[in-house]
């Protein structure tokens, strides 16, 4: 692996960031609705939301346009993540990804014995599938793909991800992790979520932690093939971690697509505001297809995070590519504000 996260040395105390842009969270949410849903189902809590589990994979399976049995729940993609990787990695084996991407899987597989074939991104951020389908060999138990990607925020030509998915799922399955697709005006386009009805090996992973702002309410979901959920459901049980109030907020969140234009929205302007802030000060980034930005910086990792700590900003740090990396979650408007303000003072 060629990337590697920086931590500072002392963890930062969250409650006392005035600007909490670390985890790639949607500050405006959860949805009215969601919060209205949740308070009112939380009476019930006493019960296991079996029914309304079931009600809320049928909703999704209309929505996602495939059979309720292709879907699995979780308390977050997490869970399925690393319930996937668990039991494709029970065996050992390897895992093909790209170098750098999200880790939660790949960490996973690595403590159950799997070995990591790190592909480097293209010098333009997407995937280099050509290199990736190369890397494959017969130990190769699953292809993870983060589509659009974190830390980076790019993402992979549509044409050449279907055309890949299509042809490397008949050897071997493939994940495709579309956590931030939601930040995507034509985000329902470019999922892979089709390919499940053609039959394919492919995986799709699916929260409610993003752009439907639940990420402490821990609801997300795979699409698959009905014989490879067979396989992961056969050792673990995906929905029962929801909790009752979180099935309700989940279903409810679906409806207020009103919330989720905004967030879009406001999402997309806040980008602006941080290129235009990183346009003013000469930096580079790259651009951002999500709701995080990750642009060089010329300092150390660890001195920058105490830094813009100190500040009551809390950002990430990475080294990629033998450079340093700041990737920035957008929140509202005014905490990409402070974020900018703490920047230019942190910068000098
Ligand atoms: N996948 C990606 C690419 C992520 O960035 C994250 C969280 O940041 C997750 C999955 C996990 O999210 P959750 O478990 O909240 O669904």
């Amino acid at each position: 692996p060629f990337f590697k996260e920086y931590n500072a040395a002392v963890f930062p105390d969250e409650t006392k960031l005035l600007a909490k842009l670390n985890a790639n969270e949607n500050p405006y949410g959860p949805s009215p609705m969601a919060v209205e849903a949740f308070k009112k189902s939380a009476h019930f809590g006493n019960r296991y939301a079996w029914k309304e589990l079931f009600d809320l994979v049928d909703k999704i399976a209309v929505l996602e346009n495939v059979d309720a049995k292709n879907i699995m729940m979780g308390p977050g993609s997490s869970d399925l993540l690393e319930k996937t990787a668990m039991i494709m990695f029970a065996e050992g084996g390897n895992v093909v990804s790209a170098d750098p991407s999200y880790m939660s899987l790949i960490k996973v597989a690595e403590a159950t014995g799997a070995s990591w074939k790190a592909v480097p991104l293209k010098e333009d951020w997407s995937h280099d599938l050509q290199a990736m389908e190369a890397a494959i060999d017969a130990d190769t138990k699953l292809v993870y793909i983060c589509n659009p990607n974190n830390p980076t925020g790019s993402m992979t030509d549509h044409t050449e991800l279907v055309d890949f998915c299509s042809r490397v799922s008949e050897k071997v399955p493939v994940f495709v992790d579309e956590a931030y697709m939601g930040f995507l005006e034509d985000g329902d386009t470019k999922s892979m979520v089709s390919l499940v009805n053609q039959g394919k090996d492919v995986i799709i992973a699916r929260t409610f932690s993003k752009i439907h702002g639940m990420a402490g309410l821990r609801v997300g979901y795979i699409v698959a093939k009905e014989t490879t959920l067979d396989k992961i459901q056969a050792v673990t049980r995906g929905g029962m971690g929801i909790t009752y109030p979180s099935v309700f907020a989940a279903s409810a969140s679906m409806d207020d697509v009103e919330f989720k234009n905004k967030s879009r929205k406001l999402n997309a302007e806040c980008r602006e505001f941080v290129y235009a802030t990183l346009d003013k000060m000469g930096y580079e980034y790259v651009p951002s297809f999500t709701n995080f930005i990750l642009f060089p910086i010329e300092m150390d990792g660890e001195a920058f995070l105490e830094k813009m700590t100190a500040q009551q900003v809390g950002v990430r740090a990475f080294e990629v590519k033998g450079k340093n990396w700041c990737r920035v979650s957008m929140g509202t408007m005014d905490e990409m504000k402070l974020f900018a303000a703490a920047f230019e003072k942190v910068m000098v």
